[in-house]
């Protein structure tokens, strides 16, 4: 039963048992690991503090072959998103893209892409960045890395290229179609925009983005995640009320 060090980011945590905590960890090694790491509540519980959620740690656990649960040996922070608590639409985007992570990475299987997606959200949301543009890049990247991004820029059907936009999906067959080519079934229309922001995030950093997301870019986002994943994700509701919440009063 060797022990493993991995570097990791905090999905979530949950009490358990007396003293216990359950951390649910994205390790850039195995992917999704939950580890119980005993005695961390209570007086003498020095890892509860570098255990929050979405801070990056550098762990050391070891598991049993018949266990769910491995053990946390030690954790070591190596960057806190404590700070992210005092910007609630920052936070509230952080908990979209654990989330996430959460529903698009197996335990046990190598993830470091979206190890590295997550992390560099985070580290982004730390520095001010958008936090709609993050939890939609963050969307956009955890289906490309999950192989259901649709190919874009050309017909699926017969590949010639389809310009600059309004683009037509077909819902049934999962790509883009030309207008000879639109099926019979149901089709949803993406504007010029929304192919505007889609193809610039399928190519940039997150930093070089535009913070103005369509909203038929996020709606179709939306679609192709719940028709993959069969859930909603609760966190995206929260991140737009409080996103609606926030804007400013329309009129005098
Ligand atoms: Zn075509």
């Amino acid at each position: 039963m060797p022990a493993r060090t991995d570097d990791a980011l905090v999905l979530a945590r949950y009490p358990f048992r007396e003293r216990d905590l359950v951390v649910v960890l994205l390790t850039r090694e195995s992917g999704q690991l939950r580890a119980v790491a005993r005695r961390a509540r209570g007086a003498h519980g020095q890892l509860a503090g570098v255990l929050e959620p979405l801070a990056r740690v550098r762990v050391t656990y070891f598991r049993r072959a018949q266990s769910d649960l491995a053990t946390l040996d030690e954790a070591s922070l190596v960057r806190s998103a404590f700070p992210l608590a005092k910007e609630p639409a920052g936070w509230a985007a952080a908990q979209v893209l654990a989330e996430l992570a959460t529903v698009f990475c197996p335990e046990g299987q190598r993830a470091e892409r979206a190890f590295r997606l997550l992390d560099h959200a985070v580290e982004a949301l730390l520095g001010g960045g958008d936090p709609l543009a993050a939890a939609a890049y963050g969307e956009l990247w955890f289906l490309r890395l999950a192989g259901v991004f649709p190919e874009m820029g050309s017909c699926g059907v017969c590949g010639a290229p389809l310009g600059a936009g309004p683009w037509l999906y077909d819902l049934r067959e999962s790509r883009f179609v030309c207008a000879p080519h639109r099926p019979a079934g149901t089709v949803s229309r993406l504007s010029a925009a929304a192919v505007g922001w889609l193809s610039a995030a399928s190519r940039a950093a997150l930093e070089e983005v535009p913070t103005d997301v369509p909203e038929d870019a996020l709606g179709w986002l939306q679609g192709l995640r719940e028709r993959f994943t069969e859930r909603e994700l609760r966190s995206w509701a929260y991140l737009r009320l409080l996103l609606a919440s926030d804007a400013p009063e329309a009129g005098p």
